[in-house]
């Protein structure tokens, strides 16, 4: 399993939900981990602790993921301690959730901020590096709802519709660089973004699933995993959907 011996892996929000899974996850196969955080110091200090204490790497970087100095200065920040960096999991993501007509347009820039613009933004540092070193991984949250849409999440909807169309558009131009960029998109998944669902919606959603559970943060880390690794050497511009069946 240890399949990333070596390598240098960023995960933005990887302090709390899916992003810690995946820090874990990419630990676990010998991946040295910036777990990037915003507000969750605490949770980003916990996950660092977690690996190191199972004999793995890891450290914390304090962003918000939005701001364009901000995330300059973490990526010169692991550049200059580590040298490189070889995946970049751009997990960090938020919603707001209304009807259009009662959205506020700050409800729609905020989500597109924190979902999108911060990919982007992340993306384009990262593959400075990456570009120079002629190798590199990354990876894209996105959701089924950029796929399927979503009664209430027009601005989620679009940040992550935006989010496949980028991952496309960047692999068609770095992949003579040696870089492959790639998209998961989960589905229902239990983490805080989901916690306050009411119990009605909850068992309607778990209805439309197949599999007939919702997703576990680690069932998404893993596929992030096969993709940054080597085995999905010749995967390039795709969206892996990870939930359960939800969306065929
Ligand atoms: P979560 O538990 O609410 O965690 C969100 C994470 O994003 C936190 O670690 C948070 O860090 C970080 N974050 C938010 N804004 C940030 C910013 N500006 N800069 C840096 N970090 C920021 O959410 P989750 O369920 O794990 O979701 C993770 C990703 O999966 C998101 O992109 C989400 O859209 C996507 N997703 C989730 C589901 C689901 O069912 N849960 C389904 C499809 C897609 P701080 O706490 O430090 O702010």
């Amino acid at each position: 399993m240890s399949n990333l011996e070596g390598k240098i892996a960023l995960v933005t929000g990887g302090g709390r939900g899916i992003g810690r899974a995946i820090c874990q996850e990419l630990a676990a196969r010998g991946a040295t981990i910036i777990v990037n955080y915003r507000r969750s110091g605490a949770a980003a200090a916990e996950v660092v602790a977690q690996i190191e204490k199972a004999g793995g790497a890891a450290r914390c970087a304090q962003a918000d993921v939005s701001d364009a100095d901000q995330v300059t200065a973490m990526f010169k920040a692991i550049v200059s301690d580590f040298g490189t960096i070889d995946i970049l999991v751009n997990n960090a993501g938020m919603t707001r959730d209304n009807i259009i007509m009662m959205m506020k347009p700050d409800d729609f820039d905020a989500v597109i901020e924190t979902n999108l613009r911060s990919c982007w933004l992340c993306c384009k540092t990262a593959a400075r590096t990456m570009m120079r070193k002629r190798s590199g991984s990354i990876i894209n949250i996105t959701s089924v709802v950029g796929i399927a849409g979503n009664g209430g999440q027009t601005n989620y909807a679009a940040s992550k519709a935006g989010i496949i169309g980028l991952t496309k558009s960047l692999a068609k131009e770095v992949a003579v660089r040696g870089i492959r960029v790639n998209a998961v998109a989960p589905g229902f998944v239990e983490t805080d973004m989901t916690a306050d669902l009411a119990d009605e919606i909850r068992e309607k959603a778990i209805e439309a699933i197949p599999l007939g559970r919702m997703g576990a943060a680690q069932d998404i880390a893993k596929a992030v995993a096969f993709l940054a690794s080597d085995e999905a050497a010749y995967i390039t511009g795709q969206t892996l959907v990870v939930d359960g069946g939800m969306v065929m």
